[in-house]
């Protein structure tokens, strides 16, 4: 169901009054983490004033390590949805089982699959069931044809709002978190009719790197950029360093218009 043999058209997942998919390059920006009302507020705002169509924000937080900060969860998710309407954007947050789905699903437009759960079978066959738009990161190290797979459990259970994001993956390499794989966007664009979004903040974690990274993922085709935005990013509780604050949100926004309008 996922490749192009099955469908040829590109599919234009629509959230809200937002389609991702088409002619444009859709930007959805925010922290890592929902901290705060005042926090995600901030972040709302600078996400909409520069060109952001959808806010995003973790709730749930599946951290490497048990002792890090998980995330606030349902009051999060709450959070997340008043900013959203304060601020005019859709939203989006990370579900990691069947019971974090039924509650943000409850309160906000899209959910996103983590690249840690990428093949958690059972959570993708449960937002196959939903009928809620779906970003599915790539796993840590799979392969196109696995996280391609992981996205035909989505689809076969009936849900076809399905948006592809390349998020870096692990390589031998260190003085990045991940290695960003550009080639990702023009394969899967090959393979399938999904659109393909990239997180150049996960795929880097440097906040310094996310801008040339953005400008080359959307020169590559890109249908769109995740990107975590921090009022305030030496303060996070999460990702700090690969966010980008207010002012390096707006530069991106800006250098990244005549890009998009050249391919
Ligand atoms: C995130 O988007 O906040 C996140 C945890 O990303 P990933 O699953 O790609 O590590
Ligand atoms: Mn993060």
């Amino acid at each position: 169901l996922v490749s192009r043999e099955a469908k040829e058209e590109n599919t234009i997942v629509h959230v809200k009054d937002v389609a991702i998919g088409g002619d444009a390059v859709t930007v959805i920006g925010g922290p890592c983490a929902i901290e705060s009302v005042e926090q995600v507020m901030r972040a709302a705002e600078e996400v909409r004033r520069c060109g952001g169509k959808i806010l995003r924000g973790g709730a749930f937080k599946p951290r490497t390590s048990p002792y890090a900060f998980q995330g606030l969860e349902e009051d999060g998710l709450k959070i997340l949805r008043i900013a959203g309407r304060f601020a005019g954007l859709p939203t989006v947050s990370e579900v990691i089982d069947e019971a974090s789905l039924e509650l943000a699903s409850q309160y906000l437009d899209m959910v996103q699959i983590g690249a840690r759960n990428m093949q958690n079978f059972r959570l993708l066959q449960a937002v196959g069931r939903a009928r809620i738009p779906v970003i599915l990161k790539r796993g840590l190290s799979a392969t196109i044809e696995e996280w391609l797979m992981a996205a035909e459990y989505i689809l076969s259970e009936g849900n076809s709002q399905v948006i592809l994001c390349e998020r870096g993956i692990r390589t031998y390499e260190t003085a990045t978190r991940n290695t960003l794989d550009l080639s990702a966007i023009p394969l899967v664009k090959e393979l399938s009719h999904l659109p393909i979004l990239v997180d150049p903040s996960h795929a880097t974690g440097a906040s310094r790197l996310v801008k040339s990274m953005s400008k080359a993922a959307v020169a590559a085709g890109a249908d769109g950029l995740l990107v975590e935005v921090h009022p305030e990013p030496c303060r996070a509780l999460c990702d700090g360093p690969q966010s980008l604050d207010p002012e390096g949100f707006e530069v991106l926004m800006k250098e990244l218009a005549p890009v998009a309008r050249a391919v």
